[in-house]
């Protein structure tokens, strides 16, 4: 019998009792395998190799282990400094680890911080003055506050490197090495990833002590759960597709991927354009609109959000129905990162990848890593689609892509997506809290501008797609 079988309760794991309480609380009776298999080493000490993707359950994995050991040997977090340090690639994945150790420590009386770029130093400085039992961060800010001396890591007991792939892919490998210059010798590591190609391995080797490796879900895994499709077109045409799988009403929650931020931008107003409520999140908005953009999502207010790899990478959103692929990635495993976002927790899902001509070799190369060939459908030459294309008109060429590009400072209502924007005006148009003339014009005039162009019914192309039965873009 598996380890895991042996191990199928929460309360069989020896974690302390405020904590299963806030187990409870959540609605957690049973550990994920990747729970189950390093929950134990990690109470008892252990270095941790963690081979597993978002999804599996693995923030978790070391969340509560390591509030277990905090809360089992308390003592002061030394000032400017934490007690258990762990590094996220991104501001939305250390947001979200961060709020995971406070739902999960809730009843234990820890204090949690999180440092990442972005935002004001001043309030992280001040959380990090007294210290910090947890402190998550990403590394670029950690590294300027180090620089500063205003954090001090000599005290750090658990460090955790999570997705450290990603990590690398960002390019944060010397920023890594820094890092962990400035922690004690003697600590323990917890060490997560979801693919361990050659460099990640030789990391992993330099920063471990006699590991417990616990593998879970293998890339395979989450390919085999997830629904796949591919669909050829022509990339001109992949607006109108986009707009034609909204016809079905069951792509309510719909993750879409781009390759670039403005690529993010002019997918998400193409939706708006054809009525779907959508917003993008990329590199270069505001804390803020990502955070609105992803409440709304969250919410059900809009659809859509369309996102590049980085920014989507880490957000944790159950029930994603649909994952969109507008183009492949470069990565092959970043398809399987992609897919991965609508088969939460064990849960399957639908991911549809559009492949143009010039995408093919990303296709092969996708294929071979996954080691699978995706059920593909030609739309190329497909009258209706190109019939669709003309009556969508290109949104209007984005603004060059720098930082902060299209904010206005002192009106926060234009950080809400403008499909949110519309859809909040014409609701209180609705309800006669409408206001008339410039301002209305300003705010809903893009969508009535389409409505006209395309004709006052027009919601998409006409092929819509059968909600009755199992979708197949041939139908
Ligand atoms: P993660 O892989 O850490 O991003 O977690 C994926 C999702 O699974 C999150 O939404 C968690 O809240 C959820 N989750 C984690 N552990 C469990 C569990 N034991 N039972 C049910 N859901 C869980």
């Amino acid at each position: 019998m598996s380890e895991r079988h042996v191990l199928t309760q929460f309360t069989d794991l020896g974690l302390a009792k405020p904590l299963l309480k806030a187990l409870a609380e959540e609605g957690y009776t049973q550990p994920t395998p990747i729970q189950a298999k390093a929950i134990p080493g990690v109470m008892a000490g252990r270095d941790i190799l963690g081979i597993a993707q978002t999804g599996t359950g693995k923030t978790a994995a070391f969340a509560l282990p390591i509030l277990h050991r905090l809360a089992a040997d308390r003592r002061p977090a030394p000032r400017r400094g934490c007690r258990a340090l762990v590094l996220s690639p991104t501001r939305e994945l250390a947001t979200q680890i961060a709020e995971s150790f406070r739902a999960y420590g809730r009843h234990l009386g820890l204090t949690v911080a999180v440092v990442f770029g972005g935002v004001k130093y001043g309030p992280q400085v001040r959380a990090l003055a007294a210290g910090v039992d947890v402190l998550v961060a990403a590394p670029g800010r950690l590294i300027d506050h180090l620089q500063e001396k205003v954090a001090n890591l000599s005290g750090v007991e658990i460090f955790v490197l999570d997705e450290a792939d990603q990590m690398l892919d960002l390019g944060f490998l010397q920023p890594i090495k820094r890092i962990v210059s400035h922690l004690p010798k003697d600590r323990q590591n917890l060490f997560f990833s979801a693919t361990m190609p050659g460099e990640i391995g030789k990391l992993a080797g330099d920063l471990l002590h006699n590991p417990l490796e616990v593998s879970v879900a293998p890339q395979a895994t989450t390919a085999e759960r997830v629904k796949q499709q591919v669909l050829f077109v022509e990339q001109v045409r992949k607006r109108a597709l986009l707009a034609e799988l909204f016809d079905d009403p069951n792509f309510k929650r719909v993750l879409v991927f781009t390759r670039t931020k403005r690529g993010a931008d002019r997918v998400a107003k193409s939706l708006g354009v054809v009525g779907v409520e959508a917003a993008s999140i990329h590199g270069d908005k505001s804390q803020g609109q990502r955070e609105r953009a992803l409440a709304a999502f969250k919410a059900g207010e809009i659809r859509a959000l369309v996102a590049t790899d980085i920014a989507a990478r880490g957000i944790d959103i159950d029930a994603v129905s649909h994952v969109v692929q507008f183009e492949l990635p470069n990565v092959p495993e970043a398809y399987v990162h992609r897919i991965g976002r609508t088969a939460r927790a064990g849960a399957s899902g639908t991911a549809v990848a559009f492949c143009s001509d010039d995408e093919r070799n990303l296709l092969k190369d996708i294929q071979k890593v996954t080691r699978q060939t995706i059920p593909s459908f030609d739309r190329r030459n497909d009258r209706a689609l190109g019939a669709a294309t003309a009556a969508i008109p290109e949104p209007a060429a984005a603004k060059p892509e720098r930082p902060g590009a299209g904010r206005h400072p002192h009106d926060a209502h234009r950080e809400l997506p403008n499909a949110l924007r519309n859809t909040r005006n014409r609701r209180r148009k609705a309800k006669g809290q409408g206001q008339q003339g410039q301002k209305s014009a300003n705010t809903g005039g893009s969508q009535k501008r389409a409505d006209n162009a395309a004709g006052a019914s027009f919601k998409g192309p006409k092929r819509s797609i059968a909600s009755t039965k199992p979708w197949s873009p041939l139908d």
